[in-house]
């Protein structure tokens, strides 16, 4: 039987987790929920998915507005075996009651603080600690782009100390109300709330992180400065450790990449789902080796990169692939992901 998953929230992340959830083999998608009528309320009827209606929505406005719902968020509950909560940031704790009231196991997002769940997870770094557990967090695209480079380099050649600049992008592209416009923020706590939260997966990672937000809505751009335990012979040895890894792009010099807006022109050119880009993506020439020290660039498109994170922790959650690697496996297979 498979798994009966209802997406609780159908915007940035919840219509991605979606489509993803519909195109797995070991799932099926049983709904996915809307507060207000909209244009994606539209594509979610239009794509076949169940819709549901949420949050204080009224099911009359989704049928003044011509589009089929089934009913409300308790409906679509009965007919799941876990939830994904995609609300908005610290929205999924106001959820929580209602999803254990249903007797659902339940997947938050990173806008959520730890507490939420019994586990932060990456697939990449520690899949087994979710297998069978209720309440899983994946934690936030910049968590997960560390989280993956750090399954990488503390298996490889051991972390003594990294220090991550995260040029942060403002808004995600359809977000109109997001600044700023024009103007370079930085973030004045330090570590910026990154490292604590890359802590929740790797508890003795030495990492400290700094943050900055800057006009943009294409992607986020990490820079790294790792200090290595065992470092390697040369640069090439990294970058082949990371090419050898799923989940890890890695553009050559002759490519021309010059930064972001050529990242997301190349997914649309590969006519991935969105133009999105679910892997962390580096440069061949942005990767230094001095010694012990690595200093490496990496660009991660928000809107996508949790998507298979949340794949995989449904199957770590149902016991239906016993280790990351296969579940990683299978998702990026589904995904389009595997080159
Ligand atoms: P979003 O605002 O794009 O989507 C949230 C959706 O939830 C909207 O469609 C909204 O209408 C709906 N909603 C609001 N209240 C609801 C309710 N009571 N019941 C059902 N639906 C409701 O937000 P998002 O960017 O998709 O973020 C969702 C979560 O994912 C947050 O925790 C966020 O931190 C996390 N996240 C976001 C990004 C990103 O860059 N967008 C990346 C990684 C993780």
């Amino acid at each position: 039987m498979p798994v009966r998953v209802a997406v609780n929230g159908f915007g940035t992340i919840g219509k991605r987790v979606a489509d993803a959830v519909s195109k797995q083999p070991d799932m099926v998608l049983v709904g996915v929920a809307k507060t207000r009528p909209s244009f994606e309320a539209r594509i979610a009827a239009e794509r076949g998915y169940p819709l549901f209606v949420g949050g204080d929505g009224r099911v009359e406005d989704f049928r003044a507005a011509g589009i089929t719902v089934e009913g409300t968020t308790d409906e679509m509950f009965k007919r799941a075996d876990v939830v994904v909560d995609a609300t908005p940031d610290k929205m999924g704790k106001e959820q929580a009651p209602r999803y254990e009231r249903a007797h659902l196991k339940a997947i938050y997002q990173g806008g959520e603080k730890p507490d939420v769940a019994e586990v932060s997870f990456n697939a990449l770094a520690n899949y087994p600690a979710a297998l069978g557990k209720s309440r899983v967090r994946v934690v936030s695209c910049n968590t997960t782009g560390i989280a993956r480079a750090a399954s990488v380099l503390r298996a490889r050649y051991g972390v003594e100390r990294w220090e991550v600049t995260l040029i942060r992008r403002a808004a995600d592209p359809a977000e109109t109300r997001k600044g700023p416009v024009n103007g370079i923020l930085p973030t004045f706590q330090i570590p910026s709330h990154h490292a604590p939260d890359a802590q929740t997966i790797f508890p003795d990672l030495p990492i400290t992180t700094t943050a900055v937000v800057v006009p943009t809505t294409l992607m986020h751009l990490h820079v790294n400065h790792v200090r290595l335990r065992r470092p390697p012979a040369s640069a090439s040895d990294v970058i082949a450790a990371f090419q050898e890894t799923p989940r890890f792009h890695i553009f050559r010099s002759w490519e021309r990449v010059e930064g972001t807006p050529q990242v997301l022109e190349f997914a649309r050119d590969q006519l991935t789902p969105r133009g999105d880009m679910m892997k962390n993506v580096l440069w061949e020439n942005g990767v230094h080796l001095d010694g012990a020290d690595l200093r490496f660039f990496q660009a991660i498109h928000q809107e996508s990169i949790v998507v298979p994170e949340n794949i995989d922790a449904i199957r770590a959650m149902f016991n239906l692939a016993p280790d990351g690697d296969s579940s990683i496996a299978v998702t990026d297979m589904t995904l389009g992901l595997r080159s």
